[in-house]
């Protein structure tokens, strides 16, 4: 019976995600003495944003030595339009370079010279040489070493386990609630939790993101009364190929041979019309005229096309790592779309990754502040390593201090009666209102906004606030038709936090593009805009950004 079973765990710190923040978070506290758990909903490591990752990590201190902490964190400050908080990007700029090295230690290969020397390439927006690679650019190459390390340092794993509620009393968090994969309810007393799930790319249609990126931890966080910012800033991948966005193809590379262009769909080259050459274009602006082709279409809103027709064998074989798969199998034209790539908003934290509720932290993607508008190609992967480092730590030390707790019995009764009044016999299936809710999404307050796309959204998200799910036989069902209806609940809270900060914000910056707003407005809008749940309204509020107060 789902549910009907219940155990109880405890450790001192409870990491909730098995991605690069959460695993190098548990090593650090681990490190520190303390007994750590990581809950992760997949497989330790696996269906994670970093395990699909290339593995490129940006780090001063292996390129060029005029390359400094201080030049990446400038790099990194005017990419985020200035809206990032510059004490967190001065952390993770200048911890990375550690970070990097101690990888290698762990057993991460970088792409080398003969000499077995790193080496680096440059990226767009980087003022230097300075991004390290995987050795095979996959996530794995950076997962793997992680997850080993963490196994040898003692840390324990408590894989598919759907993490459902924080234990939050008395002004500090107590632990947390988890549904396991076969329905046992878990309670998990900590004395230190981080929060460390990703972003919330699966708000949307096209993502390619993995499948579990459902915003949880910023809900969660929500929830238990933490703010949340810049949820307005979601960056899109311009051109995706494959099942609803999920595999990128580098436009940058493919594009800037000869013989490659984009269509639309009564074929014409995409670019040429709008007078952009493929090579200055940026991924927003792509983004942005695709999603109009896409809009123009008035029944099948499919996506545009790469036509690689005339490329030349030598321009294939310069950019064939690049290529889709379906290429080497005869394939000339493939459909491509815009896709959500990453969420620069997420829970608010200080530079040592601590939230308002004491003894609650949040690493990587699920924090916000490191990338303000806007993100940096590299810069991830560094921000997730290194402030996963600080923040591990310091989770341990807070553990410490406070200590482990018992009174969580009555809290985790009362998520375990509301997790059972949530089920009904009967009603809409939560897999077809996931695929609205995103639709939904997509089109109305994705790459293009305006006022009154955004309200329609908000309107649509609204309506689902109340909706209960049908879990084919009440408490008999399965957990994961339960799962799927809590990541639903999740999707939505967070789907209206992004429709209200970007309603909210009337202008253009970075990944957010108001086409009734075109223009970036410092004057008015140099500051980030937070939210925050009260009984079950969001509120919104103005904060300026650390350091201009
Ligand atoms: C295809 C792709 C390629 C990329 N390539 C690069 C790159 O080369 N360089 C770069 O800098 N950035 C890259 N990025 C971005 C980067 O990979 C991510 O930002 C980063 O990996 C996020 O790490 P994370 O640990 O914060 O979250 P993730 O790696 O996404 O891990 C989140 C974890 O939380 C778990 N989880 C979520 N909700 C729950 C819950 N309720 N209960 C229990 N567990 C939960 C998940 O199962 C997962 O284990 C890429 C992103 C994508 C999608």
């Amino acid at each position: 019976m789902l549910l009907k079973k219940q155990e109880t765990i405890s450790c001192d710190v409870l990491v909730i995600g098995s991605g690069g923040a959460g695993l190098r978070a548990a090593i650090a506290a681990a490190e520190k003495g303390c007994d750590v758990l990581i809950m992760s909903k997949a497989r330790i490591g696996h269906a994670s944003n970093t395990y699909l990752s290339k593995a490129i990590i940006a780090s001063s201190g292996w390129g060029e030595f005029r390359d400094t902490g201080s030049v990446h964190l400038d790099d990194t400050l005017q990419g985020g339009r200035h809206l990032n908080n510059p004490d967190m990007v001065a952390s993770f700029t200048e911890a990375i370079r550690t970070e990097t090295a101690l990888l290698r230690t762990w057993g991460m290969d970088y792409t080398a010279d003969e000499n077995g020397n790193p080496t680096v390439i440059k990226m767009p927006g980087h003022s230097y040489a300075r991004h390290l690679s995987g050795r095979h650019f996959r996530g794995s190459d950076l997962v793997m070493p992680l997850k080993k390390k963490a196994e040898d340092s003692g840390v324990r794993f408590q894989e598919k386990t759907f993490v459902s509620s924080l234990l939050v009393s008395e002004n500090r968090v107590r632990g947390a609630t988890g549904i396991t994969g076969d329905g046992i309810f878990l309670t998990i007393k900590a004395g230190a939790v981080v929060i460390a799930t990703g972003g919330y790319g699966h708000v949307f249609l096209n993502t390619n993101n993995a499948p579990g990126i459902t915003g949880d931890g910023q809900a969660l966080a929500l929830k238990a009364g933490v703010s949340l910012q810049d949820m307005e800033f979601v960056q899109f991948y311009p051109t995706a190929y494959g099942k609803r966005g999920s595999r990128i193809l580098l436009y940058e590379r493919i594009l800037a041979q000869d013989g490659a262009v984009l269509k639309n769909s009564r074929g014409h080259d995409i670019l040429a019309a709008n007078g952009h050459s493929p090579t200055s274009i940026t991924r927003d602006e792509l983004a942005q005229v695709i999603m109009k082709e896409i809009l123009a279409e008035s029944e099948q809103r499919g996506g545009v096309y790469m036509d690689l027709t005339e490329l030349s064998d030598n321009a294939a074989q310069s950019v064939s790592m690049h290529l889709p798969a379906g290429w080497f199998k005869g394939g000339k034209v493939f459909e491509v779309v815009p896709t959500a790539h990453f969420c620069m908003g997420g829970i608010v934290t200080d530079a040592d990754g601590r939230t308002s509720c004491p003894g609650l932290f949040v690493a990587g993607e699920a924090a916000a502040g490191s990338h303000g508008a806007n993100r940096l190609a590299g810069n991830a992967l560094a921000e997730i390593i290194a402030m996963g480092s600080i923040t591990g730590r310091n989770a341990a030390g807070s553990a410490i201090s406070l200590g482990r707790t018992s009174e969580t019995d009555e809290l985790a009764d009362n998520e375990k009666q509301r997790l059972a009044a949530l089920i009904t016999q009967s009603g809409p299936q939560s897999g077809e209102m996931t695929r609205e809710l995103k639709k939904v999404m997509w089109f109305n307050a994705g790459i293009l906004r305006n006022q009154h796309s955004l309200e329609t959204a908000l309107k649509a998200v609204m309506g689902w606030k109340d909706f209960r799910t049908s879990v084919t036989s009440g408490l008999g069902g399965k957990a994961g038709d339960l799962i799927r209806f809590l990541e639903f609940r999740n999707l939505r809270l967070v789907s209206e936090t992004v429709c209200r900060s970007a309603l909210e914000r009337t202008e253009t910056r970075g990944a957010h593009f108001r086409s009734d707003y075109p223009a970036e407005e410092n004057r008015a809008w140099l500051k980030n805009i937070r939210v925050r749940q009260m009984d079950t309204d969001i509120m919104l509020e103005h904060v300026p950004v650390p350091g201009t107060e």
